[in-house]
């Protein structure tokens, strides 16, 4: 029998674990440890609350983790409850899929004033995440400024924009559905440095904010490039880009709006104890096609910035660190002896949820080649991690737990919502009656 504790259970530690489980058939026991007491990751915290159908995914992970030879140990702490030292004593591999849940900072003067929140926050915070619960933005303003072309910034746009209506059959949170319906912003702006043909932006996603009950999105065409120069662009980005062109024809008359500026790089924000505008500097793009400053700056009016620049993985003290990355130093995966990294932990915040299957996978590969199925590292696993746990007073949350949680979040959701969610811990526990 080999042991491997997967810490974080996202969907690269669930992908990690499927991956083991086909390789080493019912000789691995594979321990899926979280800090919070609720499985998933971003697909529960990160994925927009409206793309229910990109959440469906978690009913895969679930097969998984129902696995005989597969544990779900939710409400412990790494660090905290127990050491990575400790778990290289039980363990025979132990796989960081801790993702990259801190935001990488803007670092531009006025970047620490009131009512500048980076998007890990935000959608955290829309999302019921415990850590973001109490956040409590400022939307009692008229302006809002999202900083960033990919599809967190789009993700960001549209949560600001939609009607209440509009959140029908979304699982977000009850308390920021409110504070969203109440909210006074009519105008965001979505500042990209560079310019339409550079976005980040999958049409799928940019394609939506066309179809907006009470908000229209408005671009400039003087920013685009010729459009025969299109048809050099993959099949993807062309596709935004042409809703992005379509976006000039749309009628300007809904309440609030979009404004997509391009060439557009925030460099100082500015206000009186609070945000109240974003200095923007005019970029032209260098022939590496890098943004370049031209000298020229516009103000941005705005009570909010949200800034969805890409995601770090926070350190954890003794293990390798790629400052310059913002995630794990690794090699492949591999950190070191009997210690690996996968998904966003391994590679920094790009791709989509499937990317990380063949980054587990490929894990996995190496781990099977490094333990190989069929041979005993002699070490305790679960069993040794239960006793230290025990000895701690600290009580883990099993997947049953889990689907207990879980039927109290269904139990009380809003109609026509899958759940409402408990947006902190002590009510997690609560539901399960301890
Ligand atoms: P992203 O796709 O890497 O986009 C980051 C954006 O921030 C880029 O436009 C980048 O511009 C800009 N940026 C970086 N530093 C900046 C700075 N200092 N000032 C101004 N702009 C700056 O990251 P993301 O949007 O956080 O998304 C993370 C990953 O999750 C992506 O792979 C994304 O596709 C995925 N995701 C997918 C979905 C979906 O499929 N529905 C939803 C959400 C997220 P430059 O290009 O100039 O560097």
């Amino acid at each position: 029998m080999r042991h491997v504790a997967i810490i974080g259970s996202g969907p690269a530690g669930f992908y990690s674990a499927e991956a083991l489980q086909k390789l080493y058939g019912e000789g691995v026991a594979i321990d899926l440890i979280d800090r919070l007491p609720v499985p998933y990751g971003l697909i529960r915290s990160g994925v927009a609350p409206d793309h229910q159908s990109i959440k469906a995914v978690s009913k895969r992970y679930d097969k998984t983790a129902l696995s005989a030879n597969t544990r779900f140990v939710g409400n412990v702490t790494l660090g905290q409850d127990v050491s990575v030292e400790e778990l290289k004593g039980l363990y025979d591999a132990i796989i960081l899929a801790t993702g990259a849940p801190h935001d990488r900072p803007i670092g531009i003067p006025g970047s620490d004033l009131p009512g500048v929140i980076g998007s890990a926050a935000f959608v955290g915070w829309y999302n019921g995440h415990p850590d973001f619960a109490g956040l409590d933005p400022p939307l009692g303003v008229a302006g809002a400024a999202v900083v960033g072309n990919g599809n967190v910034a789009l993700d960001v746009a549209r949560i600001l924009s939609k009607t209440r209506a509009e959140f029908a059959g979304s699982d977000i949170a009850g308390y920021a559905l409110d504070a969203l319906e109440a909210s006074a912003i009519r105008r965001v702006h979505v500042l990209g440095r560079r310019g339409p043909h550079q976005i980040q932006m999958t049409p799928k996603e940019l394609g939506e904010l066309g179809h907006l009950q009470g908000a229209a999105p408005r671009v400039d065409l003087a920013d685009f490039p010729a459009a025969e120069e299109d048809a050099t662009l993959d099949p993807g980005l062309r596709k935004s880009v042409a809703h992005l062109r379509d976006f000039a024809d749309l009628p300007q008359d809904k309440a609030k709006t979009i404004d997509f500026d391009f060439f557009a790089a925030p460099v100082r924000i500015e206000g009186e104890g609070r945000v109240e505008r974003v200095i923007v500097e005019r970029t032209r793009l260098d022939d590496q096609q890098r943004a370049v400053g031209t000298g020229e700056t516009y103000a941005v009016d705005c009570g909010l910035v949200v800034t969805c620049i890409g995601y770090q993985t926070p350190p954890i003290a003794g293990i390798p660190y790629d400052d310059a990355r913002g995630r794990f130093a690794n090699d492949g995966g591999r950190i070191g002896d009997g210690l690996w990294a996968v998904g966003w932990a391994r590679r920094g915040p790009s791709g989509t949820i499937g990317t990380n299957r063949p980054d587990g996978f490929e894990v996995a590969d190496k781990i099977a080649a490094a333990c190989p199925p069929g041979s005993d590292g002699g070490k305790a696993g679960g069993a040794g991690l239960d006793s230290l746990l025990e000895s701690r007073g600290v009580s883990p949350v099993a997947f049953d737990d889990w689907r207990r949680i879980e039927a109290a979040e269904t139990a009380r959701a809003r109609e026509g919502s899958p759940r409402e969610k408990f947006a902190s811990i002590a009510e997690m526990i609560a539901a399960l009656g301890r």
